[in-house]
Order: structure tokens, then C-alpha cells, then sequence
């Protein structure tokens, strides 16, 4: 077994740290009367009517959304002290720097081409990017990675399925990572629910060092709510827990999402879905003149090089229709990032990229 612990890894200020302790930290029982929280006693300016799930939102919300991570406990089959949950995957990532990473000092580890956010955080951070370029077939470069890691690297950022390549990385090459690295290892699965992969979720037992990453704005449909998760073993959980703003899900967000999660159907019936329409969709454009390549998905969009990509980029605009622009992007030149629409938004786009000549 290789050494790991996560005492030497996470940093001085954080193991000092006394964090805040809100009133309902202090209190979280049930009374009658609540004068501890310096609230508005009388209530919310929202009429007679009221909105949405409740009628008033004077009240500061559970800080550790117990009722979500019970549900989330439920779906996932991972136990609540397990649970981390931020203001969007942003937030999880972010907290991950902040844990472990000493700016001007310490490093990560980044796999590009790849989510843009582990970059922009550790910029933020002031933590230095070291970059091990995935191979041709976008899969990780196990002998660079090894090569860039020293004393100092305390996080390997993995994304699988990965964002925009649109593949999953080998298992055992994850395994490869997870065994040999004492530090801590990311896998984003913002896009797991896509994937005809399986999570890592059920492995967290066995690694103490890894961190899953999930989110409910891609097949959950709720982007606009802004709720991500992090899995992982309870010593990682309770560093996160820690470091947070005391209040960081919102109680619309939190109400809106436990009832959405008792709607696992419907949630797997749009998956099912759109799985079916980026097949469909993946098999009418290879079949286009402007298409030179579609790379093969596990996520809800689809990596295309085509022959003029700027051209073709500018042309879907003038037609009403955003993709991304990724033909900058290294290993991704020509390409577009293409997300799987509505059957309907589906038809619109192949019916203009029919149209568009270069
Ligand atoms: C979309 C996406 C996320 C989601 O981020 P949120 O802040 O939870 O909306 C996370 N990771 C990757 C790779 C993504 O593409």
C-alpha cells in the first residue's frame, strides 16, 4: 500500500483553522420561538400569495443540507458523511485549492485539452499548472505525468468523461494514478450520467486520496441552481466542510433540489434520450461533406472536426445557433464543440450545416 495521509497533505492554516460557527451550528434542534440568527422575524416581502415552495425565506438555510445529502445518500450509495456539496463544481474545485495547495509554492497537476476551471482556479489561487498533454488518443500520458510530479504536487485533476475531448479515460489508467500518487486525485464525472462507463463512486473505500467530482447541471437539468458534489473520504469531506461559507446552498436552491430528486425518472428518461439523439445526431453528420470527424462520446455533446471550423462556427451564428469554438484548442484543432440539443434543435442544426459551404 502505498503512503498516504491526509494530515501532511492539507496545509498549516487550514489545520489551525477555528471555523465559523453559525447560530444554527449552535442550535439546529426545533423551537418555537428563534431569536438567535438576527433574521426578520416578520417574514419575506413576496405578498399574500407567497412563492414557490414555501412562503417565506426570512430564515438562514441548514448549513449542511442534511435532507439533500439524504437523498443524494439514497441515489448514489454513498453514505452522507461522504457528501460535500458547493455552489456549483466551481466551488468544490475551488475549496480542493484553498485545502491544500500553499500559493507561490505548492503545484497540480492538469491533463489539457480540458475544463477550463482547474487552470483559472489555480490561477486565482496563485498555485502553479503543470501540464501533461493527453496523447492522440486523448488518453492520459501516464510516463509525463509521473515525470512532472514532486514534493510539492498535492492534487492530479482527472476529467473523465472528459470535457471537451468527449471521451472516458482508460480505468486502469486512473487505478494507475490512484495507486502511486500521494496526493490527492480528482475525477471530475461531471458527465458520468452519459457514459456507458461506470462512476468511481464505489470505489471511494478503497482510496482515501480520491476526490469525485459531480454536478446536478448537465443530465439532472438544473444548471441553474448551482449544485455540485464532491465525493470522498470523510477526512476530505470534513476539510471541506470546514473551509466553506457557512451558508454556500441557498434555500430556494435546496428546496428546488429535493424535489427534483425524488424524480430519478424522469431523469433517466431524458439520459436515455439524449443518448439516443447523439447517436443520431453523431451518425447524420459523419455522413457530411463539411464533416471530417466525429469523435466518439460518452458525454451530451459532440466533439466534430469539420473543414472550416471558424467559418462554420460564424456561419451556425448568423443562422441563430451557438456551438463552441474549440479549434484553438490543442489536440482539438478544427473541432467544434457541439452540445446535443432538442430533437427538434437537432434537425435545425443539421439542416444549416447542410447549408454552409466554405
Ligand atoms: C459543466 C462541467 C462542470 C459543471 O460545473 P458546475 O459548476 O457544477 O455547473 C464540471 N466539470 C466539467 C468538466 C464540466 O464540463
Amino acid at each position: 500500500m502505498m503512503y498516504f495521509s491526509i494530515n501532511d497533505l492539507v496545509r498549516e492554516n487550514i489545520k489551525k483553522l477555528v471555523p465559523y460557527s453559525s447560530a444554527r451550528d449552535e442550535f439546529s434542534g426545533e423551537a418555537n420561538i428563534y431569536l438567535d440568527a438576527n433574521e426578520n422575524s416578520l417574514g419575506s416581502p413576496f405578498g399574500k400569495e407567497g412563492i414557490g415552495f414555501r412562503s417565506a425565506y426570512n430564515r438562514y438555510p441548514d448549513p449542511l443540507q442534511v435532507k439533500i445529502k439524504e437523498k443524494l445518500s439514497f441515489i448514489k450509495k454513498v453514505p452522507v458523511e461522504n457528501i460535500f456539496l458547493g455552489n456549483g463544481s466551481d466551488e468544490c474545485i475551488d475549496i480542493l485549492y484553498r485545502a491544500f495547495c500553499n500559493p507561490g509554492k505548492d503545484n497540480v497537476i492538469i491533463c489539457p485539452p480540458t475544463y477550463g476551471m482547474y487552470q483559472v482556479s489555480a490561477d486565482i489561487n496563485d498555485v502553479e499548472v503543470r501540464k501533461a498533454v493527453l496523447l492522440e488518443n486523448f488518453q492520459l500520458d501516464l510516463v509525463h505525468m509521473e515525470n512532472l510530479v514532486d514534493d510539492f504536487t498535492k492534487i492530479i485533476w482527472l476529467c473523465s468523461p472528459n470535457n471537451p475531448t468527449a471521451n472516458s479515460l482508460y480505468r486502469e489508467d486512473i487505478e494507475t494514478v490512484l495507486n502511486n500518487f500521494p496526493g490527492i486525485v480528482v475525477i471530475d464525472e461531471a458527465y458520468i450520467n452519459f457514459s456507458r462507463h461506470r462512476s468511481f463512486i464505489q470505489e471511494l473505500a478503497e482510496y482515501p486520496n480520491l476526490v469525485i467530482l459531480q454536478t446536478l447541471s448537465k443530465a439532472w437539468g438544473l444548471a441553474g441552481l448551482r449544485l455540485g458534489m464532491a465525493f470522498a473520504d470523510k477526512a476530505i469531506i470534513d476539510i471541506y466542510n470546514k473551509i466553506k461559507p457557512p451558508y454556500n446552498i441557498g434555500q430556494a436552491t435546496q428546496d428546488i433540489v429535493i424535489k427534483a430528486l425524488d424524480n430519478l425518472d424522469d431523469v433517466n428518461e431524458m439520459i436515455k434520450i439524449l443518448v439516443a439523439e447523439r447517436e443520431a445526431l453523431a451518425a447524420v453528420l459523419s455522413e457530411l461533406p463539411q464533416v471530417v470527424k466525429i469523435y466518439p462520446s460518452d458525454t451530451n455533446f459532440l466533439l466534430v472536426k469539420v473543414a472550416a471550423a471558424r467559418k462554420m462556427y460564424e456561419y451556425l451564428l448568423t443562422q441563430g445557433i451557438v456551438v463552441r469554438d474549440r479549434s484553438n484548442v490543442q489536440l482539438c484543432q478544427g473541432c467544434l464543440r457541439i452540445t446535443v440539443g432538442t430533437p427538434d434543435e437537432n434537425k435545425a442544426l443539421i439542416s444549416s450545416m447542410k447549408r454552409f459551404t466554405a
